[in-house]
């Protein structure tokens, strides 16, 4: 007991260690991969982001022309924005917030006419 006396003064008068999160937020590093957002008008559904996404977070489905993404099973590794073929995903330099109920992300863009070339 006696022994450990020192360092329990040092601690109760030390600055303690930890902030007041969420009512107190660091600043965001300046490359901090952080919450995920896509540029939908980019995106050409090719799944890729999907395949790749170890978490299996993503899903598109290319013939409606959406995007999903469950950001509270994503692990902001960035292997999607690595991935994706027409840079349409990004992360910001901040984390999602706290929630109290499970909200997914969900992106609708433009179903595109497929070319001549295409078909
Ligand atoms: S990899 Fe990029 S272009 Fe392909 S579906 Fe994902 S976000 Fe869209
Ligand atoms: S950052 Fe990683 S875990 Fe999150 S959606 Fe992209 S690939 Fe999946």
């Amino acid at each position: 007991m006696f022994k450990m006396t020192p360092t329990i003064i040092k601690n109760f008068l030390s600055k303690r260690a930890t902030r007041y999160y969420p009512y107190e937020v660091r600043e965001p590093f300046k490359d901090a991969r952080g919450e995920l957002y896509n540029e939908i008008e980019k995106c050409n559904f090719c799944s890729a982001c999907a395949l790749k996404c170890p978490s299996q977070c993503i899903t598109v489905d290319k013939k409606n022309a959406t995007w999903e993404c469950d950001p509270f099973a994503c692990v902001y590794c960035g292997i999607c924005v690595d991935t994706c073929p027409k840079d349409s995903l990004q992360q910001k330099n901040t984390y999602r917030k706290p929630a109290l109920e499970r909200q997914l992300i969900q992106m609708k863009g433009e179903v595109k006419k497929k070319t001549d070339k295409e078909e």
